[in-house]
């Protein structure tokens, strides 16, 4: 593996401290180092409450991390296991798990490779991967990376690059330097797609000519937790919490890393707007690196190091045992350099289930993938809570016939109606322009008279430990 030391210093970056983690504010990278892993924290819940028919979270982040409410979360996920009933897929469409925004072998902040993707992939029932190098000139992101099937896993090349998710359908490497709607149009040749990406920092930028956008981003629950990221260095300098955590991690491992979910309210927002102009694709950004392994390692009998795999010594934070007394149980008996714990939060088969883009389309090879994710066929789905396969969204007529799915535009007829299939009987919110205009509980069919046009998109939530929690993002049907 390959990593570029110079693109990614910086990263994870650490200061001598006396009592908490310090964040430093350099954004994408924040979220990376201790923080993102942090996936620790409370009280995010600040703008969920007043939002307009979003069910309120009943747990903050803090809470949600206790092994009980672990175990609570996962037994509520066995349940539904147990109610799942295999939905028919409309005839010639197949569902493929994908994962947009990933990354491997691309930075000095990336801890996972490639054949480490592909063993991972076939574990979490992945079929097809866009890649999203971190832009290293003079490396190419399309030449020479890996592209088509690898043992029955479908790969596409593309990168993460000033703001965008990009996937051209051959190197662009001349034109990288190009931006705005030059570099718009040097990306979407052909079937070239082009995503705004981590929406947070670019909450106004324009949409003009773009494929679509992340709706959810799994980088963005951590970053704005900062507290996590004191919980976990509590958790990993205290021998009692320390086996809590890594009892967490074995038991519930999917439960663990999905604590901080949230409603990506920025994120539907920016889209809900834009798509009221244009048809925009929303995809899920998995953002896996594979960085999240917290070890602990011993400078002396009173101090460590935190950090993650990816840190240099001198980017991991000392902690002393004036602060937490419990170092010097973990340090009897061991030497200086060893270290002392080791936690893998995030492989990519449990960064795979947590959240994937769902792409409707009849086979699986690039040009098929294509062709269905800028038709917007399409739906993002949190699969560690139930496997979402078997869910359908579209307009029928008066006598039952399907005429448009998502991402489909449709002229309003008497009689049209939308019409929702789910594996499981969820909670579900159909939206109109990003307005709840219909919503339905406990039942595993939707059905709603369309009045008037508009663009109509929906969500299912599922209720684990007495929540509701965000399960699918379906995306629009455009009503004309
Ligand atoms: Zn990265
Ligand atoms: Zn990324």
């Amino acid at each position: 593996m390959t990593r570029s030391k110079a693109v990614d210093k910086g990263h994870g970056r650490v200061r001598e401290l006396g009592s908490m983690f310090m964040v430093s504010p350099s954004k994408h990278r924040v979220a990376l180092g201790l923080i993102s892993l942090a996936l620790l924290g409370v009280g995010v819940w600040v703008w969920f409450r007043g939002a307009d028919g979003l069910p309120s979270r009943k747990y903050n982040n803090s809470e949600r991390l206790s092994l009980a409410r672990l175990k609570a979360v996962h037994e509520d996920v066995e349940k539904l296991q147990k109610t799942r009933q295999v939905r028919p897929m409309p005839t010639g469409w197949k569902d493929y798990r994908c994962i947009f925004h990933a990354h491997a072998e691309d930075s000095a902040h990336t801890g996972g490779t490639l054949p480490e993707m592909l063993a991972d992939a076939k574990k979490a029932g992945v079929s097809a991967i866009f890649l999203s190098d971190h832009f290293r000139p003079p490396r190419d992101f399309i030449e020479g990376r890996w592209r088509g099937l690898k043992e029955g896993v479908l790969f596409v090349p593309g990168s993460e690059v000033g703001g965008f998710l990009v996937h051209p359908m051959k190197s662009i490497l001349e034109k990288m330097n190009l931006t705005g709607s030059e570099f718009v149009k040097a990306v979407t040749p052909g079937d070239g797609m082009i995503f705004l990406s981590h929406i947070e920092e670019r909450p106004d930028y324009p949409m003009d000519g773009l494929t679509g956008l992340e709706i959810y981003n799994r980088h963005w629950d951590a970053k704005r937790d900062i507290s996590s990221m004191l919980t976990l260095a509590l958790k990993l300098t205290d021998p009692d919490a320390l086996s809590d955590l890594q009892e967490a991690v074995r038991l519930y491992p999917d439960e663990l890393i999905a604590f901080q979910c949230d409603y990506p309210q920025t994120y539907l927002e920016k889209w809900d707007s834009g798509t009221r102009t244009q048809q925009l694709t929303g995809v899920a950004a998995n953002d896996c690196h594979h960085n999240q392994v917290l070890v602990v390692k011993m400078v002396d009998a009173e101090t460590v190091l935190l950090g993650t795999i990816v840190d240099q010594e001198d980017q991991m934070r000392k902690i002393t045992a004036r602060f937490r007394p419990g170092i010097r149980r973990m340090t009897q008996g061991k030497k200086p350099g060893d270290i002392l714990a080791r936690v893998d939060l995030d492989p990519y088969h449990r960064s795979f289930k947590n959240v994937s883009t769902h792409v409707l389309a009849p086979t699986l090879d690039e040009a098929a993938l294509r062709t269905a994710v800028k038709a917007g066929h399409v739906y993002v789905g949190h699969d560690w809570m139930c496997d979402p396969t078997g869910f359908n969204f579209e307009a029928v007529t008066g006598a039952g016939k399907s005429i448009a799915g998502m991402g489909d535009e449709v002229m309003l007829v008497d009689g049209l109606r939308l019409a929702a299939t789910f594996p499981v009987a969820p909670y579900v919110r159909l939206l109109k322009h990003g307005e709840e205009i219909s919503t339905s509980d406990g039942k595993a069919d939707f059905l709603f008279d369309l009045q008037t046009a508009g663009v109509y998109r929906l969500e299912a939530w599922l209720r684990l430990d007495g929540e509701l929690r965000p399960w699918i993002l379906s995306n629009p049907i455009y009503v004309r």
